[in-house]
């Protein structure tokens, strides 16, 4: 079950989840980012890797839902 994406901390844009692999291993990823592309959000998201897709999915979910207590930056 993929969880709810709470809105983006910072510019309060919808947020999405993404999966792709690395390149030099084909290790599968995932991240979340938000979807404004003028926000910081939108290029600096974590990537989660390391177990199957669908945890690596959870992970980052779970990262990007807590990230809303960090105070944005102005
Ligand atoms: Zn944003």
């Amino acid at each position: 079950m993929e969880k709810a994406l709470k809105a983006c901390p910072f510019c309060g844009s919808k947020a999405e989840l993404k999966q792709a692999h690395y390149l030099e291993s084909e290790l599968p990823y995932s991240y979340v980012r938000c979807v404004n592309p003028e926000c910081s959000l939108h290029t600096n998201s974590a990537h989660f890797s390391g177990g199957s897709e669908d945890r690596n999915s959870q992970d980052a979910v779970t990262a990007w839902n807590q990230r809303e207590q960090i105070p944005a930056m102005h």
